[in-house]
């Protein structure tokens, strides 16, 4: 069923009934009048005692803040409402299981320019602001996310502007925070003209959460701005589909409008969207707004959210339920991002049943088994005369590809029987 997107209703709610129209689409109204404490929240919800005390808590810890907008789609009488559990602190924030860590992907051990983390060999993640205009409750980057912005000031941004002038692999710049666009359009307009001056940035990226939960913030202002430098992608996060209203669908198709390619990230979160129906819905709908499923996270190991992670099983279950059964476009690739900064790692049920060198031997979504008989004389792509394989930058250079291509081993760095051979091999 064709699901109707409709405006956000905020004059049914007492605290915002008379504000303006043009105050209400607003983006700087919106981020002024921002929830961040406990009396704001209670004119938009109604809090128990304890809520309310349990509320007192966590804000000690973690900082909350609800745009208006995002506050309007909250469900006021349903607890377990998807919106509300984002945005809505609760006590369990506070608690630290044995299995979390403060800097999960290692964004701060593998940054050699602070704000910067360069892991993968072409492409770095360049934190631009710490702020955003709605603190997600379920944040990756709490340990930072909600500071003050004052270092970035002292000119962290052009040392990471000069790092990556001065390393000439990096091709793909992900602009990331905090939420990029919380920043004015000049600040938006001299990060982008910086990174355009560097001649071996071939695409820009921005992971930006406002057309989900300020899509005011996507101006035709900002949308001329973005459009000055292309290629722009920008990756946001819906989560559920009762995000995907009229508004969100407006500022998705202005970006498109001015030719950005738009992806979505989503974080599986329990109570929230770990269900393969409410992603199809999702994965559905963000089509119909012209945004490309990218990628689902595996609720990764960040300190207070442990409330929210499902078992990485569940993740597998979605795709099963989706690839084959809707849309190839509507399928994002499951990613858990390993611990220890291992980066992205792909995660998908097994649809390669066995092989011989003769034959594979494969099943589709429906459970068919199929085998498909190779080629006996197939002879590999010779690399000799071809341009791409003499071209240096497109050869890997690390991992099981480097492998594969020149052969060799990888070892682990430390490993019990080394130490009962003194690593010679000898006894
Ligand atoms: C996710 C991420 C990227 C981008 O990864 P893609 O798979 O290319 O989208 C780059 N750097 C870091 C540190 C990341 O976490």
């Amino acid at each position: 069923m064709k699901r109707q997107f409709s405006n956000v209703d905020y004059k049914s709610i007492p605290l915002f009934k008379d504000v303006s129209e043009e105050d209400w689409n607003n983006w700087k109204w919106q981020m002024r009048n921002a929830i961040r404490d406990i009396p704001s929240l209670e004119k938009v919800l109604p809090l128990s005692e304890e809520e309310q005390e349990h509320l007192a808590k966590t804000l000690k810890k973690f900082k909350m803040a609800i745009t208006p907008y995002y506050a309007a789609l909250m469900s006021k009488e349903n607890v377990n409402c998807p919106v509300r559990k984002m945005a809505v602190p609760v006590l369990n924030e506070l608690h630290i299981a044995e299995s979390d860590l403060s800097d999960p992907l290692h964004e701060d051990v593998d940054s050699p320019v602070p704000g910067l983390t360069h892991r993968y060999p072409d492409r770095a993640l360049l934190l631009v602001t710490h702020e955003c205009s709605m603190y997600c409750r379920h944040c990756t980057r709490r340990r930072i996310v909600g500071e003050t912005d004052e270092d970035m000031a002292k000119g962290h941004l052009e040392k990471a502007f000069e790092y990556i002038a001065r390393t000439p692999e990096i091709r793909d710049v992900v602009i990331s925070g905090g939420d990029p666009l919380i920043l004015s359009d000049s600040r938006i307009d001299y990060i982008l003209t910086e990174l355009r001056k560097i001649e071996h940035i071939e695409i820009i990226r921005i992971g930006s959460r406002m057309p989900v939960v300020l899509p005011q913030r996507i101006t035709d202002d900002l949308c001329n701005i973005i459009k000055k430098h292309h290629p722009v992608y920008v990756n946001t996060h819906f989560n559920h589909p009762k995000e995907i209203t009229e508004e969100a669908r407006q500022a998705c198709e202005k970006l498109a409008n001015a030719g950005v390619q738009m992806g979505n990230q989503s974080v599986l979160l329990k109570g929230v969207n770990d269900c393969s129906n409410i992603m199809k819905a999702l994965m559905h709908d963000l089509l119909r707004i012209r945004v490309k499923p990218y990628y689902i996270y595996q609720c990764d190991l960040s300190e207070g959210i442990s409330h929210f992670r499902t078992t990485i099983s569940k993740g597998i279950e979605i795709i099963e339920n989706l690839r084959g059964h809707t849309t190839g476009m509507a399928v994002p690739t499951f990613v858990v991002d390993a611990p220890g900064g291992g980066g992205k790692i792909p995660v998908m049920p097994d649809y390669l049943i066995s092989q011989t060198e003769k034959r594979v031997v494969l099943r589709n979504y429906e459970g068919m088994i199929t085998s498909y008989t190779q080629p006996s004389d197939y002879q590999g792509h010779s690399i000799d005369n071809c341009e791409f394989c003499s071209d240096d930058s497109l050869v890997a250079k690390d991992g099981v590809a480097k492998l594969l291509n020149e052969g060799g081993t990888i070892r682990p760095q430390a490993m019990r029987r080394e130490t009962r051979t003194n690593g010679n091999g000898k006894q």
